[in-house]
């Protein structure tokens, strides 16, 4: 008999799709999905390693479910994704009470475990051909959006970054797997998909760069809009561009672009492989060619060896991009990196300083940015009534912004032409017009 299944999700959207695949596999095999922890007879946990905060948090949830235990002695709970990769089976004696520890090479496993086919226990050994759960990734129901991964792992080794060893090396999908996810989630009316990487840029499979996956995947038929994350400025070429050009308002000249830092002395340290100038040329080449583009982009600060004139280069970077999104970190050492050789010199009163002055600039620059829609005229794709804001439904502009629209102009899932009328930081209002 089937089990009910419960899965947390901690982490970027790549964990997510993995959990959703998941979820896809589970309930293919008979299990049923359960939103309460407290009726589920197996919960999982998907962790992120990328920052300490975020393992300790995920840490602390399960031992919180295994708590549970005391009521349902019978629960099954396991960890997977990267934590569950770097610490292996030390977690079984970290979380007395945790059955399985599953890595990143070896998801599916956990449906063979909840069948007793396999044992509770670690499974984290290393399969470089593992590409992922070859399952349809859960849609819900009237689900506009939908993130489909199309590579995994990565080769880059930043220098902060636990994500190669945790991940392991970059392998990128084959093309039909990738068009077949697409088509299913189009079948239960997705409209918006937006393609998943550690570094998209670099997909490789055979002769089929990312620039002709995103051409396939912008003509099957359904895809009404086209996005993807997360680009590296190393491998950002103008061919992506060329299709994003192509397709017209099909793919939204909107582009996450990890800066991470504005000095060239910092970027080399961080094994980043471009200088600010190389960057500031791909910026050029964006505005050249799409001058309302959103440009959204990762900053760390106190990295070690950061001064404060570098830290100055880096605030003068993102007001020379202006930015339309920033998401500011402060650094924190990742045992393994090769970054944790390198003295943590910067001291943590500072780095608090540097990364409140960063996030200020960043919501600055967000509501510059949000303030040039007003007046103007976007087609908006409608993805659901406004939880705050009764009466509204929410919709998504090319750039990414939010604009609440009356809910009597459009549907759930349409595109609508919507006229501007005011923009708060992140969140602006509209009114549908006549196209
Ligand atoms: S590109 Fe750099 S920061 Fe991104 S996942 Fe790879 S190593 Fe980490």
């Amino acid at each position: 008999m089937g089990k009910k299944f419960h899965i947390i999700t901690y982490g970027c959207q790549m964990n997510k799709y993995d959990s959703d695949a998941l979820r896809g596999l589970m309930e293919s095999r008979g299990h049923r999905w359960t939103e309460s922890v407290d009726e589920a007879d197996i919960v999982i946990v998907n962790t992120c390693a990328v920052r300490q905060h975020a393992e300790d948090r995920a840490l602390g949830r399960i031992e919180e479910i295994i708590g549970h235990k005391k009521r349902k002695p019978s629960l099954v709970v396991g960890i997977m994704g990267c934590v569950a990769q770097e610490h292996g089976e030390r977690l079984f004696e970290k979380i007395p009470g945790l059955d399985f520890v599953v890595g990143t090479d070896n998801l599916d496993v956990v449906a063979d475990i909840a069948e007793g086919k396999l044992k509770p226990g670690a499974y984290t050994s290393i399969n470089k051909n593992f590409l992922g759960i070859d399952a349809a990734a859960h849609i819900e129901p009237g689900q506009v959006s939908a993130f489909i991964t199309i590579m995994r792992g990565c080769d880059n080794f930043c220098s902060y970054c636990i994500v190669p060893y945790v991940r392991g090396r970059e392998r990128s999908l084959p093309p039909e797997r990738i068009l077949q996810q697409v088509r299913y989630a189009v079948s239960r009316g997705v409209r918006e998909i937006t393609l998943l990487g550690q570094n998209v840029n670099s997909y490789r499979w055979e002769d089929v760069d990312f620039p002709a996956l995103l051409d396939m995947v912008a003509q099957v038929e359904g895809v009404c809009r086209l996005r993807f994350v997360t680009n590296h400025p190393k491998d950002f070429t103008p061919k992506i561009l060329d299709v994003v050009e192509k397709h017209g308002e099909k793919i939204p000249p909107a582009f996450h672009l990890p800066l991470q830092s504005g000095s060239d002395r910092i970027l080399r340290l961080m094994n980043r492989k471009y200088t600010l100038s190389d960057y500031m040329r791909i910026i050029e080449e964006i505005y050249r060619r799409f001058p309302d583009a959103a440009i959204t982009t990762d900053i760390i600060v106190g990295f070690p060896g950061e001064t404060e004139k570098d830290f100055e280069s880096t605030l003068a970077a993102m007001r020379d991009v202006g930015f339309a999104g920033v998401f500011a970190f402060k650094y924190s050492v990742r045992p393994g990196t090769a970054a944790a050789k390198l003295e943590d010199d910067v001291p943590e009163a500072e780095k608090i300083r540097r990364l409140r002055t960063a996030i200020d600039l960043g919501i600055e620059l967000a509501r510059q940015f949000s303030q040039k829609h007003i007046g103007k005229v976007f087609p908006a794709l409608v993805e659901k009534k406004s939880p705050k804001n009764p009466g509204k439904l929410a919709a998504t502009l090319p750039s990414g912004r939010t604009v609440l629209i009356d809910e009597n102009f459009a549907e759930i899932g349409d595109i609508v032409p919507v006229k501007i009328t005011d923009a708060k930081v992140w969140v602006l209002r509209g009114e549908v017009v006549e196209k």
